[in-house]
């Protein structure tokens, strides 16, 4: 029999068509050729990769929106179980649940649910996908009032590094559960995620606030100060980025919920300081989920450094303004920083109820590059670490699912920095448990136990 044989999706190799759509992430830096791409189409197929892939003892990625900037989807040489053919989403709107499968992107989860005024937390980017952002986490414009992605799931069906077919809930596998939800792509092969739903109708709010950026210190302690005190429906961004005219600093935030209630905090925004520019807008919650889809678009390099910060003093506000140098003339080669609020419902789940950690958090940072000239590479990706490293000292912890490969390459100090040593102790056996072999190595991998 030949491998063709055993799949009801496609099986591609090296020179058929569609080989090198398959194995295209992301990030465009990424370029690796699997030995055999699995494009599954069920269940019963991600059941058959896993096998073959062990008797082949070919290494396995698996691959969903592909977003993970490290590449972990394709393996170079291995076997790539492609999810993507896998992306229906079933809404049962009566008991606000959503059945999503394992290769689904956020946009058809939020496409399926918004027709009944339903939505659960999913990113900021409609090309996500489910797979990868959920097992991490999951932040979006909802966590501050329902919650991560991941504290939305109320059960996972998985199929483990033996091939068989599990479900994880509170009730059922509570530990497996307890790991899903945070602990990323370690345990196995998640074919179905099913989610619980919220009425948050389909209306919000987007305000930006412009501010040139030597200006900006007191405008950004100001909204630090604000976001403390704001109600969950806001979630607060701010960001620097160059322009022909110089470093400008926006400060803002995402309503979801009545425009009319967001409005309320315009006042208190404008009064920060004298904007050179505002923007307020009333996107429907789907045009809002698919705003950044450009700007996060495809076919980039792509180089990021991230950080939680518990705290925001206003030594980490200058750092953040300068963007890791110390010269603002030369604002269009930096990379653009960000900030995003958290807090709210995310840090109402008791700590040790997931694998997910860093419930205190009061905003992720990050720090992107983006470029298309390999030429650039380095210099690109040495001024997003020049920005990372000028907030390190302010760090209270990282993201899973912002961990970039080099920090993954030492040791175990990635995932150090993801999770408590309690969880990665906890973590380590639920993978010894089920992934003893570590089969599923390609992600922020916690290692099992020898
Ligand atoms: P993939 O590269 O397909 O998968 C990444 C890894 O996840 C895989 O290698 C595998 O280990 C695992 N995996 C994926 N699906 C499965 C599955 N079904 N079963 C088992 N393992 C699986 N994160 C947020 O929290 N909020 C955001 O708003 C957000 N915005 C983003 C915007 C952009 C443009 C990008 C590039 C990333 C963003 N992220 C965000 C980070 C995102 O959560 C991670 O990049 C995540 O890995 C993306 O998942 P994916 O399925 O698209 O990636």
């Amino acid at each position: 029999m030949t491998t063709a044989t055993c799949f009801d999706g496609q099986v591609l190799t090296p020179g058929d068509a569609g080989y090198d759509d398959a194995r295209t992430v992301w990030n465009a830096m990424i370029d690796r050729r699997p030995r055999m791409i699995v494009r599954a189409a069920g269940v019963a197929d991600v059941v058959a990769a896993v096998r073959l892939a062990r008797e082949l003892d070919l290494e396995i990625g698996v691959r969903c929106g592909g977003h993970n900037a490290a590449g972990f989807a394709v393996p170079d040489g291995g076997l790539m179980i492609d999810l993507t053919p896998m992306g229906g989403v079933l809404v049962d709107p009566a008991r606000r649940r959503a059945r999503v499968q394992g290769g689904a992107l956020l946009g058809a989860l939020d496409r399926a649910s918004q027709p009944y005024g339903l939505a659960t937390t999913a990113g900021n980017v409609s090309h996500t996908g489910v797979g990868g952002l959920t097992l991490g986490g999951g932040m979006g414009w909802l966590a501050r009032q329902h919650g991560l992605a991941c504290d939305n799931v109320v059960s996972y069906t998985m199929v483990t590094a033996e091939g068989d077919v599990v479900t994880a809930s509170r009730t059922d596998n509570p530990d497996l559960f307890w790991g899903l939800r945070g602990g990323g792509g370690n345990f196995g092969v998640v074919t179905e995620f099913e989610f619980e739903l919220h009425h948050t109708g389909t209306r919000t709010l987007v305000a930006e606030f412009d501010f040139r950026a030597e200006d900006a210190v007191p405008v950004i302690e100001g909204w630090r100060d604000l976001n403390a005190a704001a109600p969950r429906q806001a979630t607060f961004t701010a960001g620097v980025s160059g322009t022909p005219s110089g470093p400008i600093a926006t400060v803002g935030f995402v309503w979801v919920g009545d425009p009319d209630d967001g409005r309320r905090l315009l006042p208190a925004m404008r009064a920060l300081g004298r904007p050179v520019a505002s923007r307020v807008t009333t996107p429907s919650y789907l045009e809002l989920q698919q705003r950044e889809d450009s700007t996060g678009g495809h076919a980039y390099r792509r180089y990021s450094k991230a950080h939680y910060l518990r705290s925001f003093p206003t030594a980490a506000i200058e750092a953040f303004l300068l963007r890791g140098a110390c010269d603002l003339s030369a604002g269009l080669d930096l990379p653009g920083v960000g900030l995003q609020a958290h807090g709210g419902a995310i840090a109402e789940v008791p700590e040790e109820d997931a694998a997910f950690s860093h419930r205190d958090t009061m905003f992720e940072f990050g720090a992107g590059s983006r470029w298309s000239d390999q030429a650039e590479d380095d210099v690109r990706m040495g001024a997003a670490r020049a920005a990372g490293a000028a907030l390190e000292p302010y760090a209270s912890g990282i993201y899973v699912n912002s961990l970039t490969a080099d920090e993954l390459a030492d040791g175990q100090r990635g995932v150090r920095r993801a999770y408590s040593a309690a969880k990665l102790a906890r973590l380590t056996a639920v993978k010894t448990a089920y992934d003893p072999a570590n089969v599923f190595h390609l992600n922020q991998n916690i290692r099992p136990a020898q």
